[in-house]
């Protein structure tokens, strides 16, 4: 349940969930609010359903897609739950997360939902916590290194957003929308200035140059890595 003094509502054209506040457009895609529905409402139309990439990793998003869907996905580390990203859709049904870890402030979803409910401690760097579509969330750590968390080792690249971090589990690399797919091909993302964009990509490559990663988890797809990895090293120069 939310309180009342809570209000929440989510935006269906992007999915965005929208804080304490009624604002007339969407402050991350700009739709109207005649596009939102309330955050109550949306987990009664919509699921979050989880789909297997390994042992460890489950992906999670909603159900029926909402908006511009994005995956988030659930690490299973020493029988606890750490997410990377979050889905739009609040629900209950949901095994408890320990943390949910951002890549970025874009696909925040209803993280202080998920917060509230399980007690979840939520994590993401200080630069992307302090954009104003942020401003509302909460978050309980906003780092500004690089870090290593049970295994997960996160990297600080800038570049789509001042903030942006990757991380790696295993053989598992989670970029959400570093790149995203332009008809049949990658691009790096276009929001964001290109200089930095093209300089965190080529952090990226310089660190994951050497490992051994066997999948990549983008915010809408899944894919090996061995393919992916052909079309994003001929974006980098
Ligand atoms: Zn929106
Ligand atoms: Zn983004």
């Amino acid at each position: 349940m939310i309180s009342s003094e809570e209000e929440q509502y989510v935006c269906l054209r992007c999915g965005f969930n929208i804080v304490n506040y009624y604002p007339k457009v969407c402050p991350f895609c700009g739709a109207s609010n005649e596009n939102f529905i309330t955050a109550e409402e949306c987990s009664q139309k919509y699921k979050v359903v989880s789909s297997k990439v390994n042992d460890k990793i489950n992906r999670l998003n909603s159900y029926p897609a909402l908006g511009l869907e994005h995956s988030a996905y659930c690490i299973e580390i020493e029988n606890k739950k750490i997410w990377i990203d979050c889905p739009s859709t609040f629900s209950k049904n949901l095994d408890p997360m320990d943390k949910i870890l951002f890549t970025h402030h874009h696909f925040l979803g209803a993280s202080n939902l998920y917060r509230g409910y399980y007690t979840a401690f939520v994590w993401i760097h200080k630069k992307d916590s302090e954009h104003f579509i942020a401003r509302m969330h909460h978050f309980d750590k906003k780092f500004n290194q690089d870090f290593r968390l049970s295994g997960i080792e996160a990297y600080i690249i800038d570049g789509h957003t001042p903030g942006f971090t990757f991380y790696i589990f295993g053989d598992v690399l989670f970029v959400c929308d570093y790149l995203i797919q332009s008809g049949k091909n990658f691009i790096l993302n276009p929001y964001g200035s290109t200089e930095s964009t093209m300089e965190g990509a080529r952090k990226l490559r310089d660190i994951i140059i050497n490992r051994d990663i066997k999948i990549v988890c983008g915010f809408n797809y899944v894919k090996k890595y061995y393919i992916w990895k052909k079309e994003f090293f001929n974006l980098v120069h």
